[in-house]
């Protein structure tokens, strides 16, 4: 059920064990070929596959479309929380819902600057109430909860997440191909190897001057649509456990 279709007194009448589910995305510059909502449009997207599974089992908050996007700001339209103001965002909207007395939290995620904050959010929230053995505090991105690679969908070349990519741009192009542009001449543009393992500070322009990272060339619609298909299973299989986690032990 959505948070924002419910009076104040049916959201105090749930059950305190129903997982309540954020969903974070963003609003950035995604290419010559992509609308700055991309990662607001494809979370919605997923979100709203999942939805009818779970109608009366877990509680969806409206997607929070503002993002940490500072390393986008060099191109126009992007629209950034600094990740300190995000990471205080995050807790602070988590401690909304324990105030109200629900004990499991799940940060959906669908930008990848939104990693690391959302990831310190949980952490801070698990030793903020350390004292308590009853909460649940989740944070993960919904390309990332697969148990094999994206590389174990042969249909795809992309073996990774890039920005407007393959992927991104496939999943556009099934979803809303009205808001696609010339993507078919889009430069490749490699991933690279920033020092890895080691992570490397970035911001977008020193990585791609059109903005995308990846292939756009070769999206498809069919491949938007498997890709789709693979996420909302990856989705739904972990709010599964969420909801069938017995509410004290480590594994869940
Ligand atoms: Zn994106």
């Amino acid at each position: 059920m959505n948070l924002t279709d419910l009076t104040w007194p049916a959201v105090a009448g749930l059950a305190k064990d129903i997982p309540v589910v954020f969903p974070l995305a963003a609003l950035e510059q995604h290419g010559h070929h992509l609308p700055v909502f991309t990662d607001s449009l494809l979370m919605g997207e997923v979100i709203r596959r999942v939805a009818d599974a779970f109608a009366d089992r877990v509680l969806f908050g409206p997607l929070m479309w503002l993002g940490n996007s500072d390393h986008h700001l060099d191109f126009a339209g992007t629209l950034s929380a600094p990740p300190r103001t995000y990471l205080d965002l995050l807790n602070g909207l988590a401690e909304n819902f324990l105030h109200h007395g629900f004990r499991r939290l799940v940060f959906l995620n669908g930008h990848g600057g939104n990693d690391v904050p959302g990831k310190q959010a949980v952490f801070e929230l698990r030793q903020r109430h350390r004292q308590r053995d009853d909460v649940l505090f989740l944070f993960g991105t919904y390309w990332s909860l697969g148990t094999g690679s994206a590389g174990a969908d042969a249909a795809c070349t992309q073996q990774e997440m890039g920005h407007a990519c393959e992927w991104e741009t496939s999943m556009i192009l099934r979803m809303a191909p009205q808001l696609v542009g010339d993507y078919q001449t889009a430069p490749d543009v490699e991933f690279g190897r920033p020092f890895t393992p080691a992570t490397r500070g970035w911001i977008t322009q020193e990585r791609t001057k059109p903005g995308h990272i990846g292939y756009p060339r070769l999206a498809t619609a069919e491949k938007g649509e498997r890709l789709f298909e693979r996420f909302t299973r990856d989705v739904s299989a972990l709010l599964e456990r969420v909801i069938s986690w017995n509410g004290k032990d480590w594994n869940g």
